[in-house]
């Protein structure tokens, strides 16, 4: 749910530059453009930090992205509020997209300044629909779905025993929002800002491009360091946002110049955007060829990780890790059924095997 596997370390990554050499502690804000600062949050996961921006929006600012709820956000935003220095406020809040770590302060922010949230309508809506779960009991429709993929009854004990607890990472959304829309501009200070919207990751995931600054807020849709999180989850079986992720990055790559400095939301702001989007989508096409080559014969969902990911995924890490595993591997495999090179069939138990084509 919220992110991103391990960092891909091949030796052709293209050079991508950082201008910065230090990082902002919690608490802490940098420069990093006219009017723009850059904070930063701690995450309770193996990604352990996730960057925020404020930009001046004159007599006030304007944040993007919020941070997980959890009590260490919530002191660091106690300690940036009350710097203060030139006493203002926020006056608007975007959120790139629904997870906990960009939307999660998010009602806190705007309960606290009386001010709006500013998000797309799928990304607002799915994220009241996934807090609206919290405390609810797995639907008999996820547990068909992990099942389908090879799941044992360890898994599905697990995950049913974590389910429901999206909402816990976040505050309520506020009741009404402001939609933004792919192509609109919002003029944030001085400045224009061009929604561009992404898929893939999430469903109408927003990044912010500014041509008079060339600065992109990227969100979770470009990263520099580490490869997003693209997954099929039991909302949608047959759905394919690997289809919609490398749609979404041919789209960025024409619309946005390669000479923006790209604020990213983990790792650090860089400059090489082309470059990075060309590097994942090559990294996309040759994990679908490793993994059409590995189904020479039948296999599971469980038994692809081997030709998908550097790491062992171990069942016992438990259903969260096995989860996002699976979600990624269901999202290959779906691309390849719907590209005529992969056919499905369930056996007996409902369980999903898929085998090559052959040519
Ligand atoms: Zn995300």
């Amino acid at each position: 749910m919220p992110d991103s596997k391990p960092a891909e370390q091949r030796p052709d990554r293209p050079a991508l530059s950082y201008p910065f050499e230090t990082v902002p502690a919690p608490g802490e804000v940098l420069q990093v453009a006219p009017g723009v600062t850059w904070m930063r949050m701690a995450l309770p996961m193996q990604l352990n930090h996730i960057n925020l921006w404020a930009i001046d929006d004159g007599d006030r600012w304007a944040v993007v992205d919020t941070g997980m709820r959890t009590d260490e956000t919530l002191a660091a935003w106690r300690q940036l509020l009350a710097k203060g220095d030139d006493g203002r406020r926020v006056g608007r809040v975007f959120a790139t997209h629904m997870h906990p770590d960009h939307v999660g302060m998010a009602g806190w922010l705007t309960r606290k300044f009386d001010c709006q949230l500013w998000m797309t309508k799928m990304e607002y809506l799915n994220c009241r629909v996934l807090a609206a779960d919290t405390g609810r009991e797995a639907p008999a429709d996820a547990i068909r779905f992990y099942r389908r993929a090879g799941w044992g009854d360890a898994a599905i004990e697990d995950y049913r025993a974590r389910f429901g607890k999206f909402g816990q990472f976040i505050h309520a959304l506020p009741e009404s929002y402001r939609r933004i829309r792919d192509g609109e501009t919002v003029r944030i200070g001085d400045h224009d800002w061009r929604v561009i919207v992404g898929t893939g990751h999430s469903p109408e995931h927003a990044c912010l491009h500014c041509p008079d600054l060339k600065l992109l807020i990227s969100g979770d849709q470009v990263l520099p360091r580490i490869s997003s999180n693209v997954s099929v989850h039991p909302t949608e079986p047959e759905a394919d946002p690997l289809h919609d992720w490398l749609s979404s990055i041919e789209k960025i790559k024409a619309a946005v110049p390669d000479d923006v400095l790209v604020l990213p939301a983990h790792n650090e702001p860089f400059r090489g955007l082309h470059a990075r989007l060309d590097h994942l989508a090559q990294g996309h096409h040759r994990s679908l060829a490793r993994l059409l080559r590995s189904l020479d014969r039948p296999k599971r969902v469980i038994d692809v990780f081997g030709a998908l990911f550097a790491r062992a995924i171990d069942p016992a890490d438990g259903s969260m890790q096995l989860g996002l595993a699976s979600g990624e591997s269901i999202a290959n495999l779906n691309y390849l059924m719907n590209r005529g090179d992969v056919r499905r069939e369930f056996d007996a138990d409902g369980v999903a095997w898929f085998c090559r084509i052959a040519a």
